[in-house]
């Protein structure tokens, strides 16, 4: 079984400049690049986005997926692995299955990546992606980098962890795994 985190991508990798799909308005996150560069050694990368321009009529799919490959590209130039990029293209009025809180894509990646939900992670900046979280059991990171600090109130679940930007999120992450490992050993020691 595969360990993963999910990330969300506006205003968690890359700055929320509201529905745009233009590489001149891709600006990524201070610290966003190194911290996909620490996760990836433990886990693999995925991003699950919704993009409600599209229903809105503000970008097309084929524009939305042409932004997406050339993230991918400058992601893999940097030397990061992104596994997928799952995006909605609904708005909410659609009343689809894949919109974020729905677990759907985080759900198709268990399956078709054999991955471990209940040591995997999600990080986001809207309490979207902690209800998504938690519907599967996996930890909860909320970030205030984005719409986090506007959002921040509206949480209705408790995330396992809020911090300032996706750097502090991959150090908090890379931290509970040492320290869970040491748990396991002294555990193994102990039984
Ligand atoms: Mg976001
Ligand atoms: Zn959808």
């Amino acid at each position: 079984m595969n360990k993963a985190v999910f990330l969300d991508r506006d205003g968690t990798i890359n700055e929320d400049v509201g529905d745009f799909c233009s590489i001149e308005q891709l600006v990524f996150i201070p610290g966003a690049i190194e911290a996909l560069k620490i996760l990836q050694e433990t886990f693999q990368l995925f991003i699950i986005t919704n993009q409600s321009g599209v229903g809105k009529n503000i970008f097309t799919e084929e524009e939305l997926i042409r932004f997406n490959r050339y993230f991918d590209i400058f992601l893999k130039n940097e030397g990061i692995t992104i596994k997928k990029i799952y995006y909605c293209p609904h708005t909410k009025e659609q009343h689809c299955l894949c919109r974020k809180p729905s677990p759907y894509f985080i759900r198709q990646a268990e399956k078709d990546y054999k991955i471990d939900l209940n040591s995997s992670y999600v990080i986001g900046d809207h309490p979207h992606d902690i209800e998504m979280a938690k519907t599967v059991g996996a930890e909860a990171i909320y970030i205030l980098t984005g719409h986090g600090r506007k959002h921040r109130k509206e949480l209705s679940i408790e995330p396992n962890f809020v911090c300032s930007n996706l750097y502090e999120a991959a150090i908090w992450i890379m931290e509970s795994q040492s320290s869970n490992k040491k748990r396991g050993l002294k555990e193994g020691k102990n039984g």
